[in-house]
């Protein structure tokens, strides 16, 4: 069986990419990045358990994929460049398909972004604990932050809602017949929104952004909370996929506003902004749907809903009113 140099070895250090003059990446102590001029670092760190973050089913290659992903996801939400990353596994055997899957996994969206492995820690533990850490600048003083909210701002997201959370729930139930679809591989290949959330945060007018990882009523009352406001969205204006449009007629609407996975962007800026918004996107290729309202705040629950934003005002019901459960909680 290898130990724990050669996995480092073989598996971990052909992640490493060439850096710049001075830098020193996986091999010594600590790793040492240059720092452009004016810029503030960016830190970041997710962890994936198995059986809690993901399915025990859940394929090497996905892991690594996902791992980098939801942590490049949070540095988007931040309009972040990333640079780096570093990487902390606890093992309880040493599997090398695994290893391989995983670091192919990783290795296949690190590419996308010319993103080096830059140190970690390899030990061994009673189940497989996984621990990624993204490193990214932004120009000092600008990353956005959840705390920018303002009434009257329009609220938008990227992408479609509710996907990785009908994936999950085709996994869970191995509807085999689904393994391919769209849904699933949002599950298991989130691809975090990193351009898009530069290129707002270079626009210099988005006043919050949050990524949707635990939900959109979640998430979105985390900027209210942050911001000290309200927020009313429309269920007719949640983006979806046919799939869960389909799903949503039968269920009701928990899966958009509530199902974690969808790795999205949620940000708020003033309504005289919105054309230059969609050009932003659209220059990107990327999706970007208006989904609702800040509104000053009140006692009662931040997030509210109406059935749509566009007919005549209607009292909004808390959001509660359509869900089970708000967002993933570990405790
Ligand atoms: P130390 O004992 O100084 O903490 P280690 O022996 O744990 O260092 O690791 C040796 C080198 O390998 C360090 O540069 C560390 O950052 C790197 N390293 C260890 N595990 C990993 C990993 N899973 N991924 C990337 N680099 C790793
Ligand atoms: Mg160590």
């Amino acid at each position: 069986m290898p130990h724990e140099f050669s996995i480092i070895d073989q598996y971990f250090k052909p992640l490493s990419q060439p850096l710049d003059q001075g830098e020193v990446g996986i091999g010594d102590d600590g790793a040492l990045l240059n720092q452009h001029a004016n810029c503030q670092l960016v830190v970041v760190t997710d962890t994936m358990v198995s059986g809690v973050h993901y399915p025990e089913q859940t394929s090497a290659f996905d892991i690594g994929w996902k791992l980098l992903a939801v942590n490049l996801s949070d540095l988007a939400a931040m309009g972040a460049q990333p640079k780096g990353y570093s990487l902390a596994v606890t093992l309880p055997a040493v599997d090398e398909s695994w290893l391989r899957g995983f670091t192919d996994g990783l290795q296949a969206l690190a590419r996308e972004f010319h993103l080096p492995l830059i140190g970690g820690d390899t030990t061994r533990g009673a189940q497989t604990v996984l621990t990624l850490s993204a490193l990214g600048e932004v120009p000092t003083g600008l990353g956005i932050l959840r705390n920018g909210a303002q009434t009257g701002d329009l609220i938008a997201v990227s992408g479609v809602l509710g996907s990785g959370g009908l994936g999950l729930e085709w996994v869970l139930s191995s509807q085999q017949d689904q393994m391919a679809s769209e849904e699933v591989l949002k599950l298991n290949r989130p691809q975090p929104r990193v351009a898009l959330g530069q290129a707002l945060r270079q626009a210099g007018w988005i006043h919050s952004m949050i990524d949707i990882s635990d939900g959109l009523v979640a998430d979105i009352g985390h900027i209210c909370k942050a911001s000290a406001c309200a927020a009313v969205i429309g269920l007719q204006q949640l983006p979806m996929s046919p799939a869960v449009k389909a799903y949503v007629e039968q269920q009701g609407y928990q899966l958009p506003l509530a199902a974690g996975d969808d790795y999205e962007l949620c940000f708020t800026f003033s309504p005289e902004k919105l054309k230059e918004v969609h050009t932003i996107a659209q220059a990107l290729g990327e999706q970007v749907t208006v989904i609702g309202q800040i509104i000053p705040a009140d006692s009662n629950e931040p997030v509210r809903i109406v059935p749509d934003l566009n007919q005549s005002p209607m009292t909004p019901k808390p959001a509660s009113h359509y869900l089970l459960k708000s967002g993933f909680q570990h405790f």
